[in-house]
């Protein structure tokens, strides 16, 4: 009998076929304007953009950050991604019996601090608790909606102005020949965060999470326009990003190695653990894809921020490929292919 694996939860192209069979076969078929079957960042059903989004993170603090922040800045960029501004937040939360008071205050407080960042509200919620060993020590679930951002509409005039725009929203399946990819900053950042904290990984310099809310990033990004798409590189990294774009858009992209920021201390703790950082998940970082005549102004208005000072234009979208080609430091070409799952399971 098959069974569930932690791969079917990790993002990579192992959850893609749970995802694809199972749960879209039952589950699909709403119409909606943006449907699961889309499997963006969001759906969108009679204007609203949706979200949900569940948290298992182990350690449930590390360095950088913790559940609660990670909840709601989750939430609030896979909102924001599709270019609409969050406007209200759930949270479900499941306890283990035993779990210290002390600790669920403070993942409050970091919740609420978060939500100040970003600007929205919990406004409903629901709390379970299951018996000693039934969970491991607490989950929470949140979920979003938003609704579309007159900032976006900006950005689509800007857009129309060098080419064609076929879906107002920033979706996977916008990316076209030609169009720059940007990062906004460093990769592997959080991944590597929540491994150092776990117990045995001795690094020397101390690694913190990117766990981030973009959503006032990300309108001043549209507010300069040009931007075709959007992604928040979670789980399965950027290589996972890429991969989406190129299936769900029909091009090939062409990235280069050397112009991928990658943080020492990331590089350094990736290259001890045989680990790939173009394969480990982010919370405070964006892909962008952008019309090729609007990259440049997109990125110095990346640089003039502290979350984007970083930022890289990485490669192209071109139809010389039909999938993700990796042009490496040493001017070598391979395929990035998607990574069966998450190296570092439950980062999130
Ligand atoms: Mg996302």
């Amino acid at each position: 009998m098959r069974r569930i694996s932690m791969a079917h939860g990790a993002g990579g192209s192992v959850m893609q076929e749970l995802v694809k069979g199972p749960i879209l076969s039952n589950l699909g078929g709403s119409g909606a304007e943006v449907p699961l079957e889309a499997l963006d960042d969001s759906s969108v059903m009679s204007g609203v953009v949706l979200h949900t989004d569940s948290h298992t993170v182990q350690p449930l603090f590390f360095p950088g950050g913790d559940i609660g922040r990670l909840a709601i800045a989750g939430t609030v960029n896979d909102i924001a991604v599709m270019g609409a501004d969050p406007i209200a937040l759930t949270a479900g939360f499941i306890l283990e019996e035993g779990f210290p008071f002390a600790d669920l205050r403070k993942i409050l407080r970091s919740m609420k601090e978060t939500c100040s960042e970003a600007g929205v509200y919990v406004i409903t919620g629901d709390t379970k608790v299951m018996e000693k060993g039934a969970i491991q020590e607490f989950v929470i679930n949140t979920s979003g909606i938003g609704v579309r951002s007159s900032a976006l509409d900006e950005n689509v005039e800007e857009t129309r102005k060098f080419r064609d725009v076929s879906s107002p929203w920033l979706l996977d399946s916008n990316l076209r020949e030609g169009d720059k990819i940007i990062v906004s900053g460093t990769v592997g950042d959080h991944g590597v965060a929540i491994l150092s904290s776990r117990e045995g990984y001795g690094f020397e310099t101390e690694i913190a999470s990117d766990v981030k809310p973009l959503n006032r990033l990300i309108t001043r990004l549209l507010q300069t326009g040009g931007i075709v798409c959007m992604k928040d590189p979670t789980r399965g990294g950027l290589s996972n990003s890429l991969n989406e774009w190129s299936e769900k858009s029909g091009t090939g992209i062409l990235t280069k190695e050397d112009k991928i920021p990658v943080e020492s201390g990331v590089r350094a703790a990736c290259e001890m653990l045989g680990l790939d950082p173009l394969e480990i998940g982010n919370e405070g970082k964006l892909v962008l894809g952008v019309v090729p005549e609007k990259a440049e102004d997109v990125l110095q208005e990346l640089r003039g921020t502290s979350e984007g000072q970083d930022a890289q234009i990485i490669g192209e979208a071109t139809n010389r490929f039909d999938r993700v080609v990796l042009e490496t430091s040493v001017g070598g070409k391979r395929i990035l292919l998607p990574p069966a799952g998450d190296p570092i399971p439950r980062i999130c």
